[in-house]
């Protein structure tokens, strides 16, 4: 057993609560490997920025759990080198799909997990939430739990179909389970297309997609349901097109990938919305600038000059994203 607080982490408790009043949205960005690490440190610790580390199944599976975590520990060690004096860091697992794994993370150094039973019938997504939480909760462990079905496909989770959060639902949902933060489904979606061209309209001067719009009469509606409760935005990346348009100009094929437009997230983070999850994004950033380096030095092969420059692309939008769009700037 390793608690979080030997690592230096902190549960989403406070940071929440404080980002509900203040009308911003604390970044949760996903990794796992050292250069998305290393960007998304110095972007917090830059702008003083509190900040989740999010890691998914399939990135343990991919990083691997142990080291993962000794990750976590360093950047906490990191940030206090950059001249952070008291990091903000979260280490939270994204989309538990199992008491065990969820268990395995509290065990294992974690601060926060997630356990998403949205696809389960009602009540049995109360019963292993509850589970989750009563487990978590003895180690002041914070839960992050879903209501309601987002469309797309991320690592192992995929839907066709999305399906709005039902506001009617949340107070009995957040009561029997006693979970920390709810996840909703309000037209975010996971993965680089979010939607398809016959749900967007195509803007005519530039004919790019434009996605449909957030529903925020059922953020609304959840709001005053549950006022001051934290809520969570999954599948929240914006597609920059710029990243976009550097790969498929350098050989890559990402024809019509939309995100949901950054107003939109500023907006939501203006709410009780305190968790906004961007994935995707960096992906493009890690890729775009990959990309441009072998197709204007074809002869280079040492990694650090190309996942050298990724890791300065993806710094700078997490900064862009801290700044201009969550507001969880000097918040730390
Ligand atoms: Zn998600």
């Amino acid at each position: 057993m390793v608690s979080y607080k030997e690592l230096g982490l902190v549960n989403t408790r406070e940071m929440f609560a404080k980002a509900i009043k203040g009308g911003y949205a604390i970044p949760a960005f996903n990794f796992n490997n050292m250069e998305q690490l290393q960007a998304i440190i110095k972007a917090s610790a830059e702008t003083k920025s509190p900040v989740i580390l999010q890691v998914s199944k399939g990135a343990r599976n991919y990083a691997n759990q142990t080291l993962l975590r000794y990750m976590a520990q360093g950047a906490v060690e990191y940030a206090k080198e950059l001249g952070w004096e008291h990091p903000q860091i979260v280490l939270h697992l994204d989309h538990g799909d199992s008491f065990e794994l969820c268990k395995s993370c509290v065990d294992f150094g974690f601060s926060s997990v997630m356990i998403d039973a949205s696809h389960l019938p009602y009540e049995e997504n109360i019963a292993l939430t509850k589970k989750v939480v009563d487990y978590a909760h003895q180690y002041d462990v914070t839960v992050e739990a879903e209501l309601g079905v987002l469309a797309g496909v991320e690592d192992e989770v995929s839907s066709a179909v999305s399906h709005y959060t039902k506001p009617e639902e949340v107070v009995d949902f957040a009561t029997r389970t006693g979970c920390d933060s709810l996840a909703i489904s309000i037209g975010t979606s996971h993965g680089a297309y979010k939607f398809t061209p016959e749900q967007c309209t195509r803007d005519p001067k530039t004919g790019k997609l434009v996605p449909p719009p957030l529903a925020f009469d059922v953020l609304d509606a959840i709001m005053e349901q549950l006022p001051g409760f934290p809520i969570v935005l999954h599948g929240s990346s914006s597609v920059p097109q710029e990243y976009v348009d550097m790969i498929n100009q350098y050989g890559g094929k990402l024809p019509d990938a939309v995100g949901i437009p950054e107003e939109q997230l500023r907006k939501a983070s203006k709410s009780a919305v305190c968790k906004i999850n961007i994935d995707s994004d960096s992906r493009l950033a890690f890729t775009a600038a990959v990309r441009k380096v072998f197709a204007e030095k074809p002869g280079e092969f040492d990694p650090r000059k190309y996942c050298g420059p990724a890791r300065d692309l993806m710094e700078e939008l997490y900064k862009h994203k801290i700044i201009n769009v969550l507001g969880s700037d000097g918040k730390a």
